[in-house]
This record gives structure tokens, C-alpha cells and sequence, in this order.
């Protein structure tokens, strides 16, 4: 059988079917606030309504009663989340937090806001968070905080990073960003370090179009993460707040009618991550039948919120690259309705490492001369090519990851995207000719 990136058929060309969560009940939310006539209630100042309007307290007290933790704090993104943590932890110009290469990149920038240093760490080889002994290494006099992510929906290393954390004296900002409704033992990613942050951005698990949530037990870091999202300085005095470190406020409020969407957003969360997880098992284990590739491990005692299922690929097996195999692959499946352009939902080797963007290559954040990179002489902080071989390893070479496990693909959908590897593996000679 011709592989159609030889320009063979195709095993299917109609689109997969969209992810859509946003239903009956969001539009009524979101009409009902349009009928108040109060689409934000904030004001920048000690008052009432520095804490937001209805929806926005509605939602702060459902989130936190749903993951059970004292404070949740509703803001317009998860990368406005996570500059809140990180200025209400008080980290100063030239501290050192320590960051995941292998994350979307506000996990890595947040730092930089308040004129502290990302220095990476490198990851694990089976589950792609931060790896606690590569963190170790890296921590200095000056290291403040570690920015844990749950990447890809698993939970971090939770153990072993938090007693590394207490016993160096470090403040934990997990970015749970792709794991809402993920566990580690009996409690909820997110709620596993310091303060937690999650994102309702439109490609996340459930979403608001853009949103973020921080989560938090501590009584004093969430009183100063809601004056960052809200104009600190111009609220600090009347309040009576006595520490003024980082109460530099930002407008990060989310308005009323993304608050109302996530309020019904959440209410479908935990059916929602089922079907991801059984979608997951399905796919594991019909692909079983391929050697070359293996489905990622789960960390013992957690589960997998999925907001992608990545898998490893062995080339000395397959006898062909990832690249070329996964490009294969690709050619075989149609798009996704909504996602026309991004082609399919099947890509190779995540980010680039974080520490290979121009801005730490070249040390260009705030003006042209290397502020705030050379508030510092610490030889732990190096950006070069090599720092973190396992990051590099799976990003160029053996991991890839897919989307197709989203709820609203059936059965059969799931079984185009079977036939397509297998397809493509047992014609992979096809690939090897010149
Ligand atoms: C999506 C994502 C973010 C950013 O979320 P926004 O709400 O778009 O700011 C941060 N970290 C991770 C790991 C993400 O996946």
C-alpha cells in the first residue's frame, strides 16, 4: 500500500471533529451578565469592589471548593498568574529561579518581570518535568524559587522537589497549566506546591477564551497576589499593607463574562479529563502493536490530565527517523474542524529548549545591555546549547505527541488514527529509499 506522503491515499480526508466545550449553558451564563449590564465590577483602589465582581467571586470560592485550597484568585491569564506569584513571593532584581526548559515559554519569562533569573534545570527522560536532581545542581545563595510544570497533564515530581524546596528554604510556583483535574496522591495538581497557577486560554482542558487562575493556602502570598492583579501601588496604602516589595500592580483582572464561562467551564471538567483518559488508553494500547513506540509513563501514584498524550520513538527500531516516520504519519490524517490550519493534531519534539530563544541567547530582555542577566556572576547560569541534554534529546530526537485524544472524536475516529501508524509502519521501507 502506497503511503500517501508517497502520494498514496490518504487513510481518511474528513476533518476530525472539533473539540467544543463551550455549550448551552456558557451562552446563558454569559447572556445573563450581558442583561446585568456589569461586565467588570473591579476598582483599583481599597474598596468593595477591588476584589471583583459577582462572577468573579462566584468563581474564586467554586474553584478553590473544588480543589480544596483556602485561596483562588481569578486573573486574565496563566501568564499573568504566574508573574503574580512569582512578584508576590518577593523575589529581588538578580534572584535565581529556577525553570523548566521543556514548558511554554511564560513558565520561563515570568522571573524576568520582576528582574530575576530563569536558570534551567534539565527534565526527566520518562516523564518530561523537571528532573529533582538537575535542580538541585542548580541551586545557588541566590536561588529564590523553583516554577514546577506539570507538563502535558502529569503531575510533578511532587516528593522529591518539595523537600529539595523546604530544605533550601524555596518557594514552589507549580504552572499546572495542562493539568486541571490531574492527582498526585489524594490532592489535585496545583494545589501541590506554594501556589499553583492554571490557565482557561481557549486550547486548554476547559477554557474562557483567555484566563488563568492561582491557587494558594497561604493567607499573606494570595492578599499580595490579588494587589498585583490590581493596581498594588495605588491600593497599598489605604489598605494598610506594610510590605511594599514587588506591589508594582498590573490591570490583570478578568472580567465578568469569562468568569461566568469558566464557572460552567468547571462543572464539565472532571468528565471531560475521563474521556481523555480513557481516549488515551484506547490509543496506548492499539499502538502497542508498534515497537518503536511507546506510550509515556505515568508517575507512580498520580494520574494524567492529558492536554496532550506524548509518546516515545525508538529510530534503531523503526530504522528510520521521528521526524520522517511522524511526517509520515501526518500525511495519512486530515485536520481538525476549527484547527484547519495547524494541519493534523501530530507533531514531533514539543518546544525548542527554552534557553535556545534569542532572548537568553543573546541576553536581551529589558534594553540592549544584558539587564537584568548581569545583575549576576553565578557560573550556574549558562544558556549554551548542551546545558540539558534530555530536553535537547527529546526535543530533536524521540518524543512526539498528539491531540487526537479530545473529547468529541468516537471510536472510529480514533481507529483512523490507528490505521494511519500502522499503515505507515509496516510500509516504512518505503521511507528508507533514496
Ligand atoms: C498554556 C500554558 C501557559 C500559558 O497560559 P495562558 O493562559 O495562555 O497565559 C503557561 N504554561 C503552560 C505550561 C501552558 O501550557
Amino acid at each position: 500500500m502506497k503511503l500517501a506522503i508517497n502520494g498514496g491515499a490518504k487513510v481518511r480526508i474528513k476533518p476530525f471533529p472539533a473539540y467544543r466545550v463551550i455549550g448551552e449553558e456558557e451562552k446563558q451564563a454569559v447572556l445573563s451578565v450581558l442583561d446585568s449590564g456589569v461586565l467588570s465590577r473591579y476598582l483599583g483602589c481599597w474598596h468593595d469592589d477591588f476584589y471583583g465582581g459577582p462572577e468573579v467571586q462566584a468563581l474564586e470560592r467554586e474553584w478553590a471548593e473544588y480543589f480544596g485550597i483556602r485561596h483562588a484568585i481569578a486573573v486574565n491569564s496563566c501568564t499573568s498568574g504566574l508573574q503574580c506569584a512569582v512578584g508576590a513571593i518577593g523575589v529581588e532584581p538578580g534572584d535565581e529561579v529556577i525553570v523548566s526548559p521543556y514548558t511554554m515559554t511564560a513558565s520561563a519569562t515570568a522571573p524576568l518581570v520582576f528582574n530575576a533569573i530563569p536558570v534551567f534545570a534539565d527534565i526527566e527522560p520518562d516523564y518530561f518535568c523537571l528532573d529533582s536532581a538537575s535542580v538541585e545542581s542548580k541551586i545557588t545563595s541566590r536561588t529564590r524559587a523553583i516554577i514546577v510544570v506539570d507538563i502535558f497533564g502529569l503531575p510533578y515530581d511532587m516528593e522529591k522537589i518539595n523537600s529539595i524546596a523546604r530544605k533550601h528554604r524555596l518557594f514552589v510556583i507549580e504552572d499546572t497549566a495542562q493539568a486541571p483535574g490531574a492527582m498526585y496522591g489524594g490532592k489535585y495538581a496545583g494545589t501541590l506546591g506554594d501556589i499553583g497557577v492554571f490557565s482557561l486560554n481557549y486550547h486548554k482542558h476547559i477554557h474562557c477564551g483567555e484566563g488563568g487562575i492561582v491557587v494558594t493556602d497561604n493567607d499573606e502570598l494570595a492578599e499580595r497576589i490579588r494587589l498585583i492583579r490590581n493596581h498594588a501601588e495605588a491600593v497599598v496604602e489605604a489598605k494598610g499593607a506594610q510590605n511594599l516589595v514587588n506591589m508594582i500592580g498590573f490591570n490583570f483582572r478578568m472580567p465578568e463574562m469569562e468568569a461566568a464561562i469558566s464557572r460552567r467551564q468547571l462543572k464539565k471538567l472532571s468528565g471531560l479529563i475521563k474521556t481523555r483518559m480513557e481516549n488515551c488508553a484506547y490509543l496506548a494500547g492499539r499502538l502497542a502493536e508498534i515497537p518503536a513506540i511507546t506510550p509515556a509513563r505515568i508517575r507512580e501514584s498520580c494520574s494524567h490530565a492529558y492536554y496532550v498524550q506524548p509518546f516515545k520513538f525508538k529510530a534503531g527500531l523503526a530504522g528510520v527517523s521521528r521526524d520522517t516516520f511522524i511526517d509520515a504519519v501526518r500525511a495519512e490524517l486530515p485536520v481538525t474542524e476549527l484547527r484547519e490550519k495547524e494541519g493534523p493534531l501530530l507533531s514531533c519534539g514539543y518546544v525548542k529548549p527554552l534557553y535556545l530563544q534569542p532572548m537568553f541567547q543573546q541576553k536581551i530582555a529589558y534594553g540592549a545591555c544584558g539587564y537584568p542577566f548581569n545583575l549576576t556572576q553565578s557560573d550556574t547560569i549558562s544558556y549554551q546549547k548542551g546545558i540539558c541534554p534530555v530536553a535537547e534529546l527529546m526535543h530533536e530526537r524521540e518524543l512526539f505527541l498528539h491531540e487526537m485524544m479530545r473529547p468529541g472524536m468516537t471510536r472510529e475516529d480514533l481507529d483512523d488514527v490507528v490505521k494511519a501508524f500502522v499503515k505507515v509502519w509496516e510500509n516504512r521501507d518505503e521511507l528508507t529509499g533514496c
